[in-house]
């Protein structure tokens, strides 16, 4: 019998590649190995419902595995991959062979590397015990300081503002959001976060940590303070390549894999957070993306090719934030532009439009109220993935449907 498919992480890419396999026509065995105890879960809610009382959402009920015919090992860490006899093994002991192997190991949080950082309690937020242990720890007019103005520490600022505590938010940028979202929708999340009573200090870069009786003094280099009863970093993430990189597979940002997911190992190949992979929409730049959305398509494109397809990478990147009532949404690559169009709808909703050097639409971005933002950038998504070059006056005009510019794209594109 076939030693079958091993998807080692079972996060959004990995439970995705599993049911996809079989979606694909898999029949040998499937196993999906997952280092956490939980029924796979979903990660965005956890600084958004989770840390506001709610429950975990499973990817897939537990039922489903099984009906699949997919052994799902929760709470197994594989240590090492063993390439020349194709099997991996695990932590506590014991083995799996393997024909085709799927590395879908997420990433982890950055940790802080300033003095005094590691001498008390810092939280980050990446797993469900994470996101258990800081709802526990915030409480009703605590000082809570998060390091980092990116999207994680932002929502965890609306979610702490949420459970009533006193929020400061140190980003040692000059501005919050600096990667990957434009300064025109960071400033508008700057004033939300300042009229929900947050204070946000940029251009803040902690230096130093000092701990007296639970209290966290925080130094910034300019000199200045903040006093924290808790702390959070949220400083970023770095792709789990340690299985990788000890199996002699190429790492470049991530696992580096080809358009069609394969690692320098054919037999092997990455999908999600921990892999950076050539985009043919972006002129082949190598991205490494760390969204639902990316671990979600990653996940179904590595099922089809570990069953035989040779299908390159083509999905327009998206994601998407929810701050106390605004939601924000970002596809393509907006940094990519050389030029933005802004469409103003009126009220607190603003669409941009990033357009390349050669006047193709490379990115799109939008904040409003809830999900008002949705329709423009799904539209603008496809426009993306088309590949067209659409008027910036037109794109600019509000009142000019969107709509009909697919209706100009090429049938097979639109
Ligand atoms: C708090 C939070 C909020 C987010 N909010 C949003 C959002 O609003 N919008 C958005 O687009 N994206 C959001 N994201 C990003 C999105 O959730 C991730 O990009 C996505 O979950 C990545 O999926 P993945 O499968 O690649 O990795 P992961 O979900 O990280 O899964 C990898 C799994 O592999 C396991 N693993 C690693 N190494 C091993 C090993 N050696 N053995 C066994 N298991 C192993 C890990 O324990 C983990 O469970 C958020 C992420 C977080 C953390």
């Amino acid at each position: 019998m076939s030693a079958g498919a091993v998807i080692v992480g079972a996060g959004e890419a990995g439970v995705g590649a599993a049911f996809a396999l079989r979606a694909a026509g898999y029949a040998g065995p499937v196993t999906l190995i997952g280092g956490e105890a939980e029924l796979p879960y979903e990660r965005p809610p956890l600084s958004k419902d989770v840390l506001g009382g709610g429950a975990l959402k499973p990817i897939r009920a537990e039922a489903d595995y099984a009906a699949a015919g997919i052994t799902l090992l929760r709470g197994r860490t594989v240590r090492r991959v063993r390439r020349e006899a194709r099997e991996i093994a695990f932590e506590d002991g014991g083995g799996l062979g393997y024909d085709r192997l799927l590395l879908a190991t997420g990433a982890a949080p950055r940790r802080l590397q300033v003095p005094g950082a590691e001498a008390g309690p810092v939280h980050t937020l990446r797993d469900a015990a994470d996101a258990f242990a800081l709802r526990a720890a915030i409480e009703p007019g605590m000082r809570v300081a998060i390091i980092g103005g990116g999207l994680i520490g932002l929502e965890v600022a609306a979610a702490a503002r949420g459970r009533g505590a006193a929020v400061t938010v140190l980003e040692a940028g000059p501005r919050l959001l600096g990667r990957g979202v434009p300064a025109e929708l960071a400033a508008i999340l700057a004033v939300a976060h300042r009229s929900n009573g947050v204070r946000l200090c940029t251009s803040c870069s902690l230096a130093e940590i000092v701990w007296r009786d639970g209290v966290a003094d925080l130094r910034s280099a300019d000199g200045s303070g903040t006093l924290a009863d808790l702390v959070v970093a949220a400083i970023g993430v770095a792709p789990r390549t340690e299985l990788a990189a000890a199996a002699g597979l190429a790492v470049d940002n991530g696992i580096a894999v080809d358009a069609e997911l394969r690692t320098s190992d054919a037999a092997i190949l990455a999908a999600g957070d921990c892999c950076s992979f050539p985009h043919p929409l972006f002129g082949g730049r190598r991205l490494r993306l760390e969204s639902w959305q990316n671990a979600q398509e990653l996940g179904q494109l590595a099922a089809l090719n570990l069953t035989g397809g040779r299908q390159a990478v083509s999905h327009v990147p998206w994601m998407w934030s929810d701050q106390y009532a605004l939601g924000l949404q970002v596809a393509g690559l907006p940094a990519a532009g050389a030029a933005t169009v802004a469409r103003h709808h009126g009220g607190d909703r603003l669409t941009l439009f990033h357009l390349g050097a050669d006047g193709r639409l490379v990115g799109a971005s939008g904040l409003g109220p809830g999900n008002s933002v949705a329709r423009d950038i799904a539209i603008a998504r496809r426009l993306i993935g088309a590949r067209a070059a659409p008027d910036a006056a037109y794109l600019a005009d509000p009142s000019a449907s969107l709509k009909a510019l697919l209706s100009l794209l090429p049938a097979a594109a639109g």
